[in-house]
């Protein structure tokens, strides 16, 4: 049986090209080989889509015929990337019982990691999103070598990959920061300055001796939304996170942007506040000043709500439940300026549909209203425009599952 990560991969004798970001030639056309992979890669996206599918509906999906689709489907059976489930009874209109192909349970899983400032987290991935395997760790305080944190995300990922039945695919790493996707190296961390310039997904290639992908975290929260999530099948959507820090990801016209190196998505540095608060980053005005837990923990201590040293919006949405008059109005202080920043997202890319991540989900129905409510009252209603906000997963699920869709996607070099 052909392994993912069989190193006749890289020869391209596997089911995925040797063809990663980094090499791929901008103007160049696709080579046969290549047509193959991104093939597979659009089934499989459609699979991601549509949930369990026959052979029949995927043709019909992807407009070709039913050979076609065999002949692209047929390699991933034998390898069991796919499987096929029970068949399904025929129609009224009669035809061949239909059998869906899903991901099979034996397909090697990915490796996903979440790098915070002050920790990390990895686990494994199968191909149907289901995680395993998780492992954790803390960073040592005062540390003044990144050789020592990278000891603890290499022991970290090690023991994740030592619990896989089968040996990952590859290693897909969703790091706070600016990131430099070509180079697989964090360019600077604000929370974490000893990060800064480390090239972690080299590092880790050449430690676990697995093709290694590294990206901005909202981009991996968007790209899990995306296969797992509440983006399944959309054209247009965006992802913000907040937290001790705030940022997003944009999926436009069916494609996740990124720009040159993997720049942009730094949506907590865009500016809303000339003159305002100075920011972890040295500017002034950012976002992230007013729409993170600093603002909020600074603001609940000025009206003595209690425990503001620890706030978090699911302890304000509480008190604000609990009709403590001052947390209601801080709360929708805090909704106004969470909206401000999508309003400007929405006002340059039109997004529509914007899902939020990381605290402000703990807010609930209550934060998330308040937002929509500012964010109607700031951008003008235009057709084509409605906007709609919907709460993400609060519990990194999304990244770590978006972290081993780099991967997947790298490997089969399909555009996310
Ligand atoms: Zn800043």
């Amino acid at each position: 049986m052909t392994s993912f990560s069989d190193d006749n991969r890289r020869a391209g004798g596997g089911w995925t090209d040797d063809v990663s970001r980094n090499n791929r030639p901008r103007h160049g056309l696709i080579s046969s080989s290549s047509v193959g992979s991104a093939n597979r890669g659009r089934i499989l996206q459609a699979l991601f889509d549509l949930g369990p599918t026959s052979r029949a509906d995927l043709a019909r999906y992807t407009g070709v015929n039913r050979a076609t689709i065999s002949g692209i489907i047929q390699p991933m059976v034998d390898q069991k990337v796919l499987v096929e489930g029970d068949a399904i009874p025929a129609n009224e209109s009669g035809g061949k019982p239909a059998r869906p192909l899903w991901f099979s349970e034996d397909a090697q899983p990915i490796c996903a990691v979440l790098l915070m400032h002050d920790s990390v987290r990895s686990c494994l991935v199968s191909l149907n999103g289901e995680i395993s395997a998780e492992s954790e760790a803390a960073f040592p305080a005062g540390t003044s070598d990144v050789r020592v944190l990278m000891d603890v995300i290499a022991d970290c990922v090690g023991k994740t990959l030592a619990s896989a039945a089968r040996p990952a695919i590859g290693i897909g790493v969703a790091a706070v920061g600016m990131i430099d996707t070509d180079k697989r190296a964090i360019v600077a961390v604000n929370l974490a300055p000893l990060l800064d310039g480390f090239p972690l997904g080299v590092e880790l290639e050449s430690r676990f001796g697995l093709p290694t992908s590294i990206d901005h975290h909202p981009r991996a929260l968007l790209v899990g939304d995306r296969w797992f999530g509440l983006g399944r099948g959309r054209r247009n959507f965006a992802v913000v996170y907040t937290g001790d820090v705030l940022g997003g990801a944009l999926f436009l016209d069916g494609h996740l942007f990124r720009g040159p190196g993997g720049a942009g998505g730094e949506l907590g540095h865009t500016f809303v506040q000339l003159g305002g608060r100075r920011c972890k980053c040295g500017r002034i005005g950012c976002w992230e000043t007013i729409a993170t837990l600093g603002w909020l923990r600074e603001e609940a201590g000025n009206i003595e709500l209690p425990g503001a040293e620890t706030m978090t919006a699911a302890q304000l949405g509480a008190l604000a439940a609990q009709d403590v008059a001052a947390a209601g109005q801080l709360l929708d202080r805090y909704a106004h300026n969470i909206a401000v920043g999508i309003a400007n997202l929405q006002q340059t890319m039109a997004p529509n549909f914007i899902i939020l991540h990381g605290d402000v989900v703990g807010g609930g129905e209550r934060l998330v209203t308040a937002i929509a409510k500012h964010l109607h009252e700031l951008v003008p209603w235009r057709p084509g425009g409605e906007i709609e906000l919907a709460l993400g997963d609060h519990e990194d699920v999304a990244a770590l599952r978006g972290a081993a869709g780099l991967v997947l996607s790298d490997l089969l070099h399909f555009p996310l």
